[in-house]
């Protein structure tokens, strides 16, 4: 079939009709076999794509796959970022994404040329970004981090070294708070971390005075305040499971509930309520993926990430040296 490059730009995949009598679960796996393709799915995705994946993740965890993959495809379930972070670490594989609509108001709350203009005010600083932003952002950066490695990160860095965070000031406020350190943070956020509601927590923890509040540094102070446990996605995933609590509020977003409730089945897990009645921790970038659009993807081969080779290698430096740094830490084999 003919795909003109305009039949995705406009709505962010291939629209054509799907058979419904498919079966899409087993379609996927059949793509997956003739393909030789890999389907890497974040934790923040509908379960129906999650229990189709190889492999799920959080932003470490995911690029590391993506770096030791011999597949000839890689079909990043994630939000655009991601599926760049895979195609920077496989410049010879086809990186396709179900939706390229799929991006991150983290990622597009640090426009590079504004970035760069607040960087060059502070030629003495380096820069340390989360994986959460764009190619252009990662080829300003000296190293990169996840939420599962920034601690580490931060001390490998000599003490009198002044350092630019970004994109996120929540994570980066409690990483200051945690290292002592006071980094120049960029003004970013997530929307998703920023819309939990602390009343509602509260009256949510009278009624459930056993629950652990669980939350991800991507949250607001005052909801990192009252936490029982801060950690990554995967951290939070890994505490519900060694827990002796049977109860747990979660602040971050819902899709790692199926998981949580999937490892830990005898157990209860409540999302935290956001501020207001929808359902604002629901990632709306992430949940653009969908079942039908990854069977597209994966049968007509786009949408395909493309790059251009400077800056997947401006981009690829500070990527490397948050892998040499975390393997040095023994956070990753
Ligand atoms: S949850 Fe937040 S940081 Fe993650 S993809 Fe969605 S908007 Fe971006």
């Amino acid at each position: 079939m003919n795909i003109q490059p305009n039949d995705i730009l406009e709505k962010g995949f291939f629209d054509t009709e799907i058979d419904p009598h498919l079966d899409l679960f087993a379609e996927i796996a059949r793509l997956k076999k003739e393909k030789n393709a890999i389907l890497l799915a974040h934790y923040y995705q509908e379960p129906d794509i999650q229990d189709v994946a190889d492999y799920i993740g959080d932003s470490l965890g995911l690029a590391q796959q993506a770096s030791k993959t011999d597949a000839d495809i890689i079909v990043f379930a994630g939000v655009h970022f991601m599926a760049e972070t895979a195609k920077i670490l496989n410049p010879g594989k086809k990186v396709l994404l179900p939706d390229l609509k799929a991006g991150c108001s983290l990622a597009d709350s640090a426009p590079a040329p504004l970035f760069k203009a607040f960087k060059d005010k502070h030629p003495d600083h380096i820069v340390i970004s989360y994986i959460n932003c764009t190619a252009d952002i990662k080829a300003l950066s000296d190293i990169i981090c996840t939420s599962s490695n920034a601690e580490k990160i931060i001390e490998s860095v000599p003490k009198d070294q002044p350092i630019i965070f970004a994109p996120d000031k929540n994570l980066g406020a409690y990483l200051n708070k945690k290292s002592g350190r006071n980094m120049l943070l960029w003004n970013g956020a997530c929307m998703v971390h920023e819309i939990f509601s602390l009343e509602k927590i509260t009256k949510l923890k009278i009624r459930h005075p056993k629950a652990k509040l669980i939350s991800h540094p991507e949250c607001e102070e005052p909801i990192l305040r009252v936490s029982d446990y801060i950690g990554s996605t995967t951290q939070l995933l890994k505490y519900t499971e060694v827990s002796d609590a049977t109860e747990f509020i979660v602040a971050t977003e819902t899709g790692i509930l199926h998981q949580m409730q999937q490892n830990s089945p005898h157990k209860t897990f409540i999302p935290a309520p956001p501020t207001n009645s929808c359902a604002c921790n629901d990632c709306p970038h992430m949940k653009l993926n969908t079942l039908e659009k990854l069977y597209l993807c994966m049968e007509y081969e786009v949408p395909e990430i493309t790059m251009d080779e400077n800056l997947r290698l401006a981009a690829k430096k500070p990527m490397d040296r948050m892998m040499e740094i975390s393997r040095a830490a023994g956070l990753i084999g």
